[in-house]
């Protein structure tokens, strides 16, 4: 019977959705939006694959939508240091397909 408390929903923040998080790249460490780089995760069974949506949960690491980073990025082994787990051979095979695929379809002519 008694309504001493009424819960109400808090006010939506206008700006938080205007900001564009800020991610470095690992290779590089350059600095920019998220949007501009390409997200990495590594999920739950430790497989390493690219976020196209970049919303996936688990580990993530952001390298510049370029080869040159991507390569760096693996030369160095800056993805394991980023994500924290063991890549093989094969593995880089099939992220590297998946790098330039992604670059190919969600990002031409970045340069
Ligand atoms: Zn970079």
């Amino acid at each position: 019977m008694s309504a001493e408390r009424t819960y109400s929903a808090p006010a939506p923040t206008k700006a938080r959705r205007n900001r564009i998080a800020q991610r470095s790249c690992i290779a590089c460490r350059r600095t920019a939006e998220k949007t501009a780089l390409v997200r990495f995760v590594r999920d739950a069974q430790g497989i390493v694959g690219i976020d196209a949506t970049r919303r996936r949960a688990g580990r993530g690491a952001y390298v510049c939508a370029k080869g040159a980073c991507f390569e760096k990025a693996r030369k160095g082994r800056m993805f394991e240091r980023a994500l924290r787990v063991a890549i093989g051979t094969e593995d880089y095979k099939r992220l590297e397909t998946e790098f330039l695929d992604f670059l190919t379809l969600k990002m031409p002519e970045e340069q």
